[in-house]
This record gives structure tokens, sequence and C-alpha cells, in this order.
């Protein structure tokens, strides 16, 4: 069995389009197919190198191996003009106005039995003669389309639903060309947004590669792929790809269209982070944090940070406070949690008394911030937000003791001094 990602050079990978090379994939690894890749440029304002090698380092980086390939449509004109030729010859196609035009028949129908969907069929009366060349000498895609299918043993094709439009041009042209062979056809479900609408084609939404830029990891972006049209009865989503291969099946597959929902890809993608071993998270992770150095944390409050992050971008602003000689201070948070809190100074006063002389450790600073609040009659909750804003620079973050005992008596101090003497 043979199958095959056939991308269009776009420049970059749409979420669509891996969607359908993950597909390929599975079905490939799962029967011990053949996995062909075919770049489809043809289109001469297409066929330029680099707007194939985002493709190829996206596929790459999803982990979607191909078999044989890449194969450049663009390399097979002399076949392609060779099986107009034969259909000309053999009055199956006519000239007219320069164009080739495949003559179709006006009855009966045209159809197949697809995997998803079922059987499909169109009237031949509604289709009319069709042009296969153009009449400055190139193919039309759904000639080469099928050509190289044929060409290149395809067996399976798995492919998005937008080519269900062409099958039956591509059916009757096989028919023309007195190809008998058992091709079994798999259109997938369109993805759509959260109104249910074709995806944007904003490069930020929908290339694979904006995602990688972003802080998403390859693993979990597969398996949130694998999800979008196909399911197991059991309801498991995130699952690792070793047993999505064992599990997967063309025909469990969807034939409503699925939601791209960033909301759950980034659910996801903290599940992946946080099952990551330490050493692979901080590979990952350490060109995000960038300044700041992810080594220099101590490895218990590293493990508690890795566990929040959901994408790689949140890690900076969570950390910087413990890097920085004195954090910028965030307007909104100063407002709300120091100058515009009756308490803040008797709890900075406070807590610079407390925390003068006593042991660095996070349990000890945390009862002795909670015993300044007590004395305002307030919870720790409230005690600690001109604290944690004096010190961190914002008014939400990671778990503060953990993190004050990393920074140590000398800065906290100094920070809180500096917030008493600003208020
Ligand atoms: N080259 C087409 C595309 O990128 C896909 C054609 C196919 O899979 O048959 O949309």
């Amino acid at each position: 069995m043979r199958c095959r990602f056939a991308p269009s050079p776009t420049g970059y990978l749409h979420v669509g389009s891996a969607r359908t090379a993950l597909f390929n994939w599975l079905f490939a690894r799962h029967h011990g197919a053949t996995f062909v890749l075919r770049i489809e440029d043809t289109d001469a304002s297409r066929n330029q190198p680099e707007l194939v090698t985002n493709i190829l380092d996206s596929l790459r980086w999803l982990g979607l191996d191909w078999d044989e390939g890449p194969f450049y449509q663009s390399e097979r004109a002399e076949r392609h003009n060779e099986v107009v030729e034969g259909l000309l010859a053999d009055g199956r196609a006519y000239v007219d106005d320069g164009a080739v035009r495949l003559r179709v028949a006006d009855e009966g129908t045209v159809g197949w039995d697809d995997v998803i969907r079922g059987r499909v069929s169109f009237e031949r009366a509604n289709i009319e003669d069709f042009v296969i060349r153009r009449s400055d000498g190139s193919p039309l895609f759904l000639l080469t389309n099928v050509v190289d299918d044929w060409d290149m043993g395809i067996t399976h094709v798995i492919r998005g639903e937008d080519m269900i439009n062409n099958m039956p041009k591509q059916l009757l042209l096989l028919e023309a060309l007195g190809v008998d062979r058992e091709v079994h056809y798999a259109h997938l479900p369109l993805l759509v947004d959260e109104q249910r609408r074709k995806l944007s084609k904003r490069f930020g939404d929908v290339a694979i590669e904006s995602y990688r830029d972003r802080g998403f990891v390859a693993p979990a972006m597969t398996n949130y792929l694998a999800t979008l049209g196909w399911g197991t009865a059991d309801g498991v989503e995130i699952r690792p790809l070793a047993e999505i291969v064992e599990r997967f099946e063309l025909a469990a597959v969807n034939k409503s269209s699925a939601f791209f929902d960033v909301k759950k890809l980034t659910h996801f993608n903290h599940e992946y982070i946080r099952a990551m071993a330490p050493g692979e998270f901080s590979a990952l992770a350490g060109p995000f944090a960038a300044p700041y150095d992810l080594a220099a944390l101590p490895a218990g409050y590293l493990a508690d940070i890795q566990g929040r992050t959901q994408t790689f971008p949140e890690l900076a602003p969570m950390i910087d406070w413990l890097f920085l000689e004195q954090p910028p201070i965030d307007d909104e948070s100063w407002a709300k949690g120091v100058a515009g809190n009756p308490a803040a100074a008797a709890i900075l006063d406070g807590t610079l008394a407390a925390y003068a002389e006593c042991d660095w450790v996070k349990d000890e600073l945390h009862q002795r911030l909670a015993a300044v609040g007590e004395a305002s009659g307030l919870k720790l909750g409230k005690a600690q937000a001109p604290v944690r804003v004096a010190v961190t620079g914002r008014s939400v973050g990671p778990p503060l003791f953990d993190g004050l005992e990393v920074l140590g008596r000398e800065r906290t101090l100094a920070r809180l001094r500096a917030a008493r003497a600003r208020l």
C-alpha cells in the first residue's frame, strides 16, 4: 500500500495541511505502507525552492518522516505532456482555441466510495468538456495530480475535502486513460474556527512554524492535530504517538468539520511540558527564557515553574525578577496592590522587620508574612499583595515564598525598602 502527501509550495505548512500529512503518516505507519512526499509545483509561480523549505522543516519538526521523495512535479513535465498527447491521439481529447479539452459523455454518473464520506457521485451531464492543458502548453493541476498518483502507484489518496470538487474530473481522466486500478479515496474534513468558518490565512494563526516559534512543542502539536476529525471510543485524547499509530483507523475519521481550537492546543502543550524530563525542559525552554539562565535556578524551583508553563514565552516574565537588579514595577499592579491598599505601609514595614533576621527558608517566610497580615486583620492572600508587587514588580506570578527563598534576603529587603520609600 502506498499513500502520499502532496503539498503545493506555499512558503509555510498550514495546520490543515499538517493534519493531512499526519493522517497519511499515521495510515502508513499503522499499516506498514509506504509514505511518499510529492511537491506539487507545476504552477510556475510556485516553482521556487524557498517556498518548500519551511514545509519540509515543519514536517521534520513534527516527526513526520517520509519513505520516498520529495518528488517534484515540475520535473515531470515531459510525462504530463506525453499523457495529453496520448489522449489527443486517441480522440479522447481535442484542441479548442489552443487549449486541450477532455471529451465528457453526457450520460450517467461518475462517483466513488469515499473511505470517510461514503458514496459520492456527480452527474456527467453537469460536467463540461474540460481543459487539461492550457493554450500556453501548461497542463492543469488536476491532470498532473492524477498522473503522478498513477505513476507513483498510490493506492490511498488521503487529502483535504477541498479536493472533492476535482474528483469527478479526475475520475473521468482516469477512465479516459484506461487506468483500471483500485484506489481508495479519503477526503478529510475541513478545519474551521470557533465560528465554524474556514480558517483565516494569517500566518500567525495557521502556520505550523508560527506555533513552533511561539513555544508550542512538536509532540503536543502532533497529538492535537491527530484529534482533529479522529478519536478513539474511550475518549482519551492525550496519548503517546506510538499509541495513536497503533489505534489509527482511516475509516474512523469523522466527516464533519473540525474546530482548530488554540485553547485546547495550549492545554495539550501544558500537559506535554509538564511531563518532560527536567533536562529536556531546560533544553527546549532555554532559548525562550533568554537572557535569563534557567540553569541558575534551583532544581526544585525550576520544576515548579515547568509545571506552570503552558507555552515557553510565558517563562521570561515569570522569572525575570530573580535576575534583574530591580525589576520594573507594573503600574497597574502598583496601583492595585500597593498605592490603593490602605494596609500597604503597615505590611511593608512589618515584613521588613519580620524578615530582617529570620531563617531564610520558604516556610519561615510564609509564616512570618502571615503573622504580619494578621496584625492588620488581613488574610495571607491580601497581605501578600504589596510584598509581591514590591519584589516581583507584578501582582501575579509563581508561588511567592519559593521565589523569595531563591532571591535571598538582601535583594528582598532592598526591594521592600524601595517600595516603602516610593509609597
Ligand atoms: N497539492 C494540493 C494542495 O496542496 C493537494 C492535492 C492532493 O492532495 O491531491 O492543496
